[in-house]
């Protein structure tokens, strides 16, 4: 089958050299699970092309459709959505215990599902996350190597540009993920390198402060996190379990931690609008107590998000606190993706529900009980949403002692 593909050739080239060499740094005879929309297939061929071209010995896609999805919206039994095909998520899960590398496209349109009945889609996200989490949780404590990069989707594009004509909207979408993602550089994969050494300063000097809590402050947010006890924090390229560096998300600008389940307080509110599972929740405003969200609302999309917060007891707590400057190139484009691949690393955010291992000092060799007794969060949800703006300040605090400025307007303080 031939693909007609408007876009630039030798850039999505770049893109899929990119997600294989730096984003999953694939090795000799590993294989290669990737889930993608299957209008993204002329950049999943080139992705299988450089993956074998690095060793790879099995390639294995698997595509979804959104014609499809919304057809079973329309058509499949009502008792359906609280299924899902757990033999696939059982098989994927089994694919992770062998060491098969693991690449995610991202590309739908984030409001598919807009007028679609929240019941339905809060029961069908339940039974994924149901089912998926022993292989959701092979990626979270980074057993093997992982990558999540986007194709410029045409209803995706659509949304992001809506005024343009959709061939110009799909090369503006296009652009900007190219941009975002470091490949309008001569080699990409050196700006890469550089850009992992300048988050790792930075999540260096976090670790090494040892916060107790960080304190937000800004437009309608007084919020105290709490930080994990041994907490470590994180950013750019990652060192996974089967002994691989790779760079979970392309683009990434954020370095982040594990906030302590049981104490956070005060106040947050959303700074863009969190485009989750095909709805839109925007202007979120949540009171935490002791950790857990006792108050929550929304101008839009409030029913869908109290649907999440009641996904399991974990899901009113944080599991994850990350810092993006507002000048990261992603916040600079002052483009909203609707998408939290992109729009994450515009703002500092936070994560509700499932935490990281990796966000705690030998956190590879931890048990989840451990991890609990540190104060990591555990669900069967991880969403982020972006507090953070250029009028966000935040501190660093011990008990004790008078407040580090971490951030001042938005910016890094040093
Ligand atoms: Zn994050
Ligand atoms: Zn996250």
């Amino acid at each position: 089958m031939t693909v007609k593909c408007i876009i630039d050739e030798d850039k999505l080239d770049k893109l899929a050299s990119l997600a294989v060499n730096t984003g999953l740094s694939i090795k000799t005879n590993q294989d290669l699970l990737i889930t993608s929309p299957v209008e993204a297939l002329p950049l999943v061929r080139r992705i299988a092309l450089h993956a074998y071209k690095a060793g790879a010995n099995l390639v294995i896609p698997i595509f979804s459709d959104s014609e499809l999805t919304l057809t079973r919206y329309g058509y499949a039994p009502n008792s359906s959505f609280d299924k899902a095909p757990d033999w696939l998520y059982k098989g994927m899960a089994e694919a992770f215990n062998n060491n098969t590398a693991r690449l995610a496209i991202v590309g739908d349109d984030p409001m598919l599902l807009e007028s679609q009945d929240p019941d339905k889609i809060g029961r069908s996200n339940k039974a994924v996350s149901k089912a998926s989490k022993p292989a959701r949780e092979s990626i979270t404590s980074f057993n093997i190597n992982w990558n999540i990069i986007a194709w410029p989707g045409r209803s995706w594009a659509a949304r992001v540009f809506p005024s343009l004509p959709i061939d110009e909207a799909q090369n503006q979408l296009a652009e900007a993920i190219f941009l975002a993602s470091r490949v309008n550089t001569s080699n990409p994969g050196e700006a890469w390198a550089q850009h992992n050494a300048d988050l790792l300063k930075r999540s260096s000097w976090l670790t090494q402060q040892n916060f107790d809590y960080l304190h937000f402050t800004g437009p309608g947010t007084d919020l105290k996190v709490g930080l994990a006890n041994n907490h470590a924090w994180m950013g750019g390229a990652s060192k996974c379990q089967n002994g691989i560096i790779c760079n979970p998300n392309i683009p990434s600008e954020e370095v982040f931690t594990t906030p302590h389940r049981l104490k956070v307080d005060g106040t947050v509110s959303s700074t863009k609008p969190l485009s989750h599972q095909g709805t839109l929740i925007d202007e979120i405003k949540v009171t935490f107590k002791e950790g857990k969200i006792i108050e929550a609302k929304a101008a839009k999309g409030e029913e869908v998000l109290k649907k999440v917060l009641d996904a399991d007891e974990g899901a009113r707590r944080l599991g994850e606190v990350a810092l993006v400057p507002d000048s990261s190139p992603i916040s600079q484009s002052n483009i909203l993706f609707f998408n939290t691949l992109f729009d994450e690393n515009a703002a500092c955010h936070i994560a509700l529900g499932q935490c990281y291992s990796k966000c705690f000092k030998g956190g590879n060799d931890l048990s989840k009980k451990q991890i609990q007794q540190f104060g990591g969060n555990s669900s069967m949800i991880h969403i982020d949403w972006m507090i953070g703006s250029k009028a966000i300040n935040i501190d660093g605090l011990h008990s004790a002692d008078l407040p580090t400025p971490i951030f001042r307007n938005g910016e890094w303080a040093n």
